[in-house]
């Protein structure tokens, strides 16, 4: 749907998405008294199905197809568009690529408390405005005329191939250096009607204590390299850039400087963050170089807080976004760089409510849309990234040496040999070691992690589905082991490999390793640091009372490490790198490398080194003995033939689909409806796994059963589902939850 500019005076019609789990829009009539006044991106109140809802103006019309009678527009809650068209547009990618209905990724888009501009003059530009190129005709006659220009005036032909290329509408004055030409072939262009020059306003000039980097850091050679890329991506508008940087390589200051430069040109900047209490150092370096140019957006923030930050950044008074992957959606006029740090977190994909988005792949969209750079970053990408960059898709930028820091720490694997224990005597030991010598341990595991692998004493094998290569999952009920890929279950009782009955149910010990440890230590500082132990927002204080020596033993998950410096840390310890290992999962290795990485990455930052230990009861899988090499090369070669072979992502997309109902045998018929529905949809390449009964299975008084959908195109896929849902409506009181490019198959 084209949203028009044109006619909305006389439009009389409003359509308008809805925050509620419909697949579709609605018309309203625009009252008398607001004719003139609404714009798509404003919300409005509207009545629907007996309740008054805010609902998004997503375009106006003339008059309305639907033959009833239409209800009323209630009032307008905005005198400006919230969303701009670029906003929205990202919006209706969003929907169609995650089946989300259009209504519930504009909610999560704006945060609900955002409230009306006090007046309606934008003080963000202090009325300057700039002359911005955009095409005047379809892209089809763009070409068209691009064809025949090429022999008769290849100034005008280069202009417009480079305004096509660009995919947006760059300042008329940075087209003209692009190409490098005058102004005389632009105008040529407006006149033959194939290019307009649109009035944006300006950016606002950086204030002079931000032109330049206040103390002079010195580069590495990698770090000038990756920085030099970055630039040149802002000045041409484009370019995806994947920074694969070793731990203390020195990537944030490869931010900071790319930021910086993105600010000089007058454009806006966001950085996403995992988690930004996680992150105090990163946050802390953006504060100190850009003072309150820079704004926070994070979970810890009341939604009052949330909307004032976003009044800022509409105004242009913050013109760089530090914050989560929400963060992704803020309306930074003119953004110029999107970073992605720490881009493998699995923390970046949204697990619930609907949109079940990835900021990574939105990232990736609006910076297309936007004309904007992308920078992921990573000591480990995620296999997806690295594998895009591989063939093209992303430019590789490598830092691999060391800018801090002292001799790479010992890295030694302990065998668990399938006990359940995981204080062992050796760790224990090393433990008391530090506590001797007044240094400090911190020891990660991880708590996201899955507690029903099956693993076989005799041959040490984590039982896994034959078919799918995933660790299989052990369910009490019926005594029965289960892929939660295939859907395919097995008997449990012996190894399906070597026929013993001498099986470990693996996992408990995770729980326990706390109360162990007061034990062994009974004099030592422990504290657990999780999202269980920790409420929101008090990781900082945690984190500083750790730093100063305050705390002996730091247990927690792998977030802790990101991009912390713990100088009197010398030992790091992976409780048991199993959680992850055998995760009933296809990224489970990947998933293992990351955390070894993250201890072996913790260790030794100060002058006294360190040591890393990881638990496992697989010492020789290659995910644990690369990470302890700090190889991710060829951990990546490893892993993408296990991909490949298995069609796995990056070679597949995963759609997960969970139909829930209070009543048992409706959810379960509900399944195979649509398990049938789906199989003979005429879609090449599909294969559909399933149905069968999820992990948990019922949640808040729902039975839930589940598909996986895999899939070449997920685009095709997903719009061939939405068709089947609006088609195929399954029982009424039935709801379907859909996730597409999951991080996980279960929970
Ligand atoms: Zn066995
Ligand atoms: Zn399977």
């Amino acid at each position: 749907m084209e949203i028009g500019k044109e006619g909305h005076g006389e439009a009389r019609v409003a359509e308008v998405a809805v925050p509620r789990d419909v697949d579709r829009t609605f018309d309203y009539l625009i009252p008398e008294e607001l004719r003139g006044r609404v714009e798509p991106g404003m919300r409005a109140e509207v009545p629907f199905r007996g309740e008054t809802l805010t609902g998004f103006v997503v375009a106006l019309k003339g008059q309305s197809d639907y033959r009833g009678r239409l209800l009323p527009l209630g009032k307008l809650l905005d005198p400006e568009p919230v969303l701009d068209e670029v906003g929205l547009a990202l919006a209706r990618r969003i929907a169609a690529y995650y089946v989300a209905p259009l209504g519930r990724v504009l909610a999560a888009m704006v945060p609900s408390g955002v409230a009306r501009p006090r007046s309606r003059a934008r003080p963000r530009t202090g009325g300057r405005t700039r002359a911005h190129a955009a095409l005047a005709v379809p892209l089809n006659a763009a070409l068209r005329a691009l064809e025949e220009l090429r022999a008769s005036a290849p100034q005008q032909a280069a202009l417009l191939q480079e305004l096509l290329a660009s995919g947006e509408t760059p300042p008329a004055s940075e087209l003209l250096a692009r190409v490098g030409c005058s102004e005389a072939p632009l105008q040529a262009l407006v006149r033959k009607g194939l290019v307009r020059v649109v009035k944006k306003p300006a950016p606002r000039p950086l204030p002079p204590e931000f032109r330049e980097p206040r103390e002079e850091i010195a580069l590495t050679d990698e770090q000038h390299r990756a920085l030099q890329a970055v630039r040149e991506g802002l000045r041409r508008g484009r370019g995806q850039f994947l920074l694969h940087g070793v731990n203390a390589g020195g990537k944030t200051e490869v931010y900071l400087q790319g930021v910086q430069d993105a600010l000089e040109r007058g454009k806006g900047a966001i950085v996403l963050v995992p988690e930004i209490s996680l992150t105090p150092q990163l946050v802390a370096r953006f504060r100190a170089r850009f003072g309150d140019l820079v704004a926070l957006y994070h979970s810890g923030l009341t939604e009052a807080q949330r909307a004032r930050e976003w009044e800022r950044i509409t105004r242009g008074e913050a013109r760089a976004v530090v914050g989560v992957r929400s963060a992704v959606f803020v309306p930074l006029p003119d953004l110029g760089l999107i970073v992605v740090d720490e881009e493998h977190e699995p923390t970046y994909k949204q697990d619930d409510p609907a949109p079940r988005y990835d900021a990574r792949w939105v990232a990736r969209r609006r910076a297309e849309l936007e004309g904007a750079v992308l920078l992921l970053g990573s000591a480990t990408p995620s296999i997806e990234s690295y594998h895009r960059a591989r063939r093209g898709g992303l430019q590789l930028l490598e830092i691999t040496e060391r800018a801090v820091g002292g001799p790479p720490p010992r890295v030694e694997i302990l065998d668990l040999k399938g006990e359940d224990r995981l204080l062992t005597p050796a760790l224990a030991q090393r433990i008391a070691r530090r506590l001797k010598a007044g240094e400090q341990t911190l020891l990660l595991l991880n708590l996201r992690g899955f507690s029903r692998a099956v693993f076989c004493r005799r041959c040490r094998e984590t039982q896994k589905c034959p078919h799918c290569r995933v660790a299989l999952v052990y369910h009490y009920h019926g005594q029965r082991l289960r892929c939660h890929l295939c859907g395919r279950d097995f008997p449990v009782g012996r190894c399906r490999r070597c026929k013993s009955r001498d099986l470990a149910f693996l996992g408990a010990g995770t729980q326990q390793a706390e109360r162990a440890l007061r034990e062994a230590f009974p004099g030592a500082r422990v504290v657990r640091m999780d999202s269980d132990a920790v409420r929101r927002g008090q990781h900082g204080p945690l984190l500083e009372a750790f730093r100063k020596g305050e705390i002996d033993i730091l247990l927690g998950t792998q977030m802790i490490g990101l991009g912390l410096d713990f100088p009197n840390v010398t030992l790091v310890g992976v409780l048991s790198a199993d959680t992850l290992l055998d995760l009933p999962d296809f990224r489970a290795g990947e998933r293992t490398f990351q955390l070894v990485s993250q201890a072996v990455g913790r260790a030794g930052r100060g002058p006294k080194g360190g040591e890393v230990v990881i638990q496992t009861n697989h010492p020789e899988h290659y995910a644990i003995s690369l990470a302890a090499a700090q190889d991710y090369r060829t951990f990546y070669e490893e892993e993408i033939v296990f991909r490949r072979a298995l069609g796995y992502p990056p070679f597949s997309h995963l759609v997960k689909i969970t139909v829930e109902d209070v009543n048992e045998e409706r959810a379960e018929r509900g399944a195979l409806r649509l398990h049938e529905a789906l199989r003979s949809a005429p879609l090449k390449g599909l294969e559909v796994l399933g149905p069968y009964r999820a992990l948990p299975y019922r949640v808040r008084g729902l039975y839930r059963h589940q598909l996986v959908l895999k899939t070449r195109d997920a685009e095709a896929t997903a719009e061939a589902l939405r068709a089947l849902l609006r088609e195929e409506p399954l029982p009424a009181s039935a709801g379907v939850k859909i996730d597409v490019d999951p991080q996980s198959l279960v929970l």
